[in-house]
């Protein structure tokens, strides 16, 4: 596997790789990867003929400093681990190779309701920066096909908003929740939990799952003051348990009224935000 940091020698090498007719997968991540970031390296490895993986905590993504702070940095390990799933280049930039001084990347797009709801009412400019920094790498790394886990429901809609915005020929690849076996899907951020928190937090896909049944009878309202109450109930603080549509985002009142419905829940366990999402009707294009 090759190391890059820098932008210029990163591009050199995939130039030459484009020409010789290879297909490029590419998956962004920030790092301290589990087996969640490596489905997204396999997947890119069975489909493409290389698979690149960029490892870079974005700051502009960040609203809350001290979890840009607190986020988890494990470069060795994630070498070794990208190099055991077969990674082929592993993209780890310095800030200024991504944001070169002086230059205003920020991505302007208008993603109307999409980056307004949910995750977009907590984390304000979260969106923004993470939309640059998709936009960013993908201009670097000119993949043919880009993977991303569908654990980041709303970015993901974004992402897809901003590829048909943008005209790109980037195919985006969704690919499934990894989870563990109680339940929590993986996350860089379940390293911070303390083992009252891990113990905790499994209910947060329990209560998708309830939500899952509950909501084929009942009214939205009914079946997310339930969930919000099993949050609270388990010692966790929920932000937001939202049945949403799974294109629009916007929310879905009854069963009856969507053919595609998501719930999507973020909340606290103890100093930790962790967020999950569900499909609880018809299936993830
Ligand atoms: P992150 O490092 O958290 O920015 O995530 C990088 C990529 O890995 C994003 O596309 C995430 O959606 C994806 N990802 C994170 N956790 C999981 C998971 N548990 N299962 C599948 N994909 C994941």
């Amino acid at each position: 596997m090759l190391v890059f940091t820098q932008v210029a020698e990163l591009q050199y090498w995939l130039d030459g790789q484009r020409r010789a007719g290879k297909t490029i997968g590419f998956a962004p991540t920030m790092g301290a990867l589990h087996t969640g970031h490596l489905s997204l390296v396999h997947a890119a490895k069975a489909e493409c003929d290389l698979a690149v993986v960029s490892i870079f905590v974005n700051p502009t993504q960040f609203n809350d400093l001290s979890d840009l702070d607190k986020y988890p940095r494990l470069p060795e390990e994630d070498t070794a681990l990208l190099l055991d799933a077969g990674c082929d280049a592993l993209f780890m930039p310095p800030v200024a190779e991504v944001y070169p001084p002086g230059d205003d990347l920020t991505v302007l797009l208008d993603f109307r309701q999409l980056d307004q709801v949910m995750e977009g009412v907590f984390r304000p400019g979260h969106f923004t920066g993470m939309a640059t920094v998709v936009k960013r790498l993908l201009d670097i790394v000119q993949p043919h096909r880009l993977y991303m886990g569908q654990k980041d429901y709303q970015q993901l809609t974004i992402v897809r908003d901003m590829l048909r915005q943008l005209d790109s020929p980037v195919h985006l690849v969704i690919c499934p929740t990894t989870r563990e076996p109680d339940g929590l899907a993986m996350s860089s951020r379940n390293l911070r939990l303390t083992p009252e928190m891990r113990a905790a937090a499994p209910v947060i896909y329990e209560t998708l799952q309830a939500a899952k049944t509950e909501f084929e009878t009942r009214p939205a309202a009914v079946v997310q003051a339930q969930a919000l109450e099993r949050l609270h109930a388990a010692g966790l603080r929920p932000e937001y348990f939202d049945l949403v549509d799974g294109i629009s985002l916007l929310p879905v009142a009854h069963w009856a009224d969507s053919d595609f419905i998501v719930a999507c829940v973020a909340a606290w366990a103890g100093a930790v935000r962790l967020i999950d999402n569900l499909v609880l009707k018809g299936q993830t294009p």
